[in-house]
C-alpha cells in the first residue's frame, strides 16, 4: 500500500467511477418537521433561543439530518452502488471504517410542517491516503434535502474506509548505552568482562593512570603495564541527577568520583544505598553488575561504618 505516487492508483481509479451515483432511492422523512422533536433537541443542546419556539418557530438549521433519518426501523432504498463500492475496499483490505467529518449547507430555514425529501450521492472519493489510522480512501456522500422542489439544505458525510496500519512492536525497554570501546581502552574493557578493574603503570616512572590513555601523563612514556585494583576506595565527590531524564537511568541517582585504594579516579555508580545517603569519604567496594545480556559495568557498593563492642567494623548496607 505504500507505493510511490507516480505509480497508477488503480483502485483509486475504479472506486472514483463510483462519484455522481446514488447512495439510496430518493427518501422520504419519517414525520414532517414538528415542534416537538424541535422541543427534545433544544432540550438536549440546551438550546434556548426563541427563534425556536412559538407560532413563528423555525427549526434548528443543525437538525437538518434529524429530519432523514430512520430511526430503528431504518429506510429502504440502499443502492447497490455503495455497496459495491465498500465491498471493492474490503476486498482490497481497507476494512476499517471511521467518520471524519460532516458540513452542513442551510439554504432555508425548516419550518413546522415542512415535508422533507433527501437524496444520497457518492460526491467523491479521495486519492489514496495514508493516515496515522492506515491507508485508505476518503469518501464522501452528499445528501440533499428538499421540501417539493426546493433544495433547503445539504448534508455531506465523509469516511475513512483503510487498511488498519500494521501495530508497531511494543517498544523494547530502554538499555543502557553501551561503552565506546576503543584501541585505546580495549584492555579496560577485557578486564571488565573478566570482573577486574585494571588500571594502567607507567613501566618508566610506575604512575598509574585512568582512564586509560595511549601516553603517560607524568613523564611522556608510551610503555605501560596493568596492575588489577583491589577494589577498596571511597567517595571522592558526588553529584545527584535529577534532570534531565535519560532512557534506562531512573533519577534521582548519585553519580561519584570514587578514589580507589590505588590512587587514580574513577567515575560510577553507588550502590546499596539511597542518593541522599551518599557522602563524600563513604566507604565503598568495587563490584561487577550486569545490566542486560551484554552490559557488564564496574560499580561501588557503600560500606557504612558502625560501632560494635568498642571496635570498628564495616557493615554492607542492603538496598532498602
Ligand atoms: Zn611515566
Amino acid at each position: 500500500m505504500t507505493r510511490g505516487t507516480t505509480v497508477t492508483d488503480e483502485l483509486g481509479a475504479r472506486l472514483r467511477t463510483y462519484e455522481g451515483r446514488a447512495v439510496a432511492a430518493t427518501g422520504r422523512g419519517k414525520d414532517p418537521v414538528n415542534a416537538a422533536m424541535i422541543r427534545h433537541w433544544c432540550e438536549a443542546m440546551g438550546d434556548t433561543s426563541p427563534a425556536y419556539t412559538g407560532p413563528d418557530a423555525i427549526a434548528p438549521p443543525t437538525m437538518l439530518q434529524a429530519w432523514t433519518m430512520g430511526g430503528l426501523s431504518g429506510h429502504s432504498g440502499r443502492s447497490q452502488a455503495y455497496d459495491e463500492l465498500f465491498a471493492l475496499l474490503d476486498e482490497a483490505g481497507c476494512t476499517s471504517i471511521v467518520a471524519t467529518d460532516c458540513e452542513q449547507e442551510y439554504l432555508r430555514p425548516l419550518r413546522p410542517g415542512d415535508e422533507v425529501t433527501f437524496d444520497g450521492v457518492i460526491e467523491s472519493v479521495s486519492q489514496r491516503k495514508t493516515t496515522k489510522l492506515g491507508t485508505g480512501y476518503f469518501i464522501t456522500t452528499r445528501t440533499d434535502v428538499r421540501v417539493g422542489q426546493d433544495l433547503v439544505g445539504t448534508h455531506r458525510f465523509r469516511v475513512l474506509k483503510y487498511a488498519p496500519a500494521r501495530r508497531k512492536p511494543a517498544p523494547q525497554p530502554a538499555r543502557r548505552p553501551r561503552p565506546v570501546v576503543n584501541r585505546d581502552n580495549a584492555g579496560f574493557w577485557e578486564g571488565v568482562e573478566q570482573h577486574r578493574l585494571l588500571v594502567q603503570r607507567c613501566t618508566d616512572c610506575a604512575t598509574s593512570r585512568f582512564p586509560w590513555l595511549p601516553g603517560c601523563n607524568h613523564c611522556g612514556s608510551l610503555d605501560w603495564d596493568t596492575i588489577e585494583a583491589s577494589g577498596e576506595g571511597t567517595v571522592y565527590s558526588y553529584v545527584v541527577m535529577h534532570h534531565p531524564p535519560f532512557p534506562a537511568f531512573d533519577p534521582p541517582y548519585a553519580v561519584a568520583l570514587i578514589e580507589l585504594a590505588e590512587g587514580i579516579r574513577i567515575i560510577s555508580n553507588v550502590i546499596g544505598l539511597p542518593h541522599d545517603k551518599v557522602r563524600i569519604g563513604l566507604p565503598v567496594r568495587l563490584e561487577f553488575q550486569s545490566y542486560d545480556d551484554e552490559l557488564v559495568l564496574p560499580v561501588f557498593r557503600a560500606l557504612e561504618e558502625a560501632t560494635a563492642g568498642g571496635g570498628r567494623v564495616r557493615k554492607e548496607v542492603e538496598a532498602p
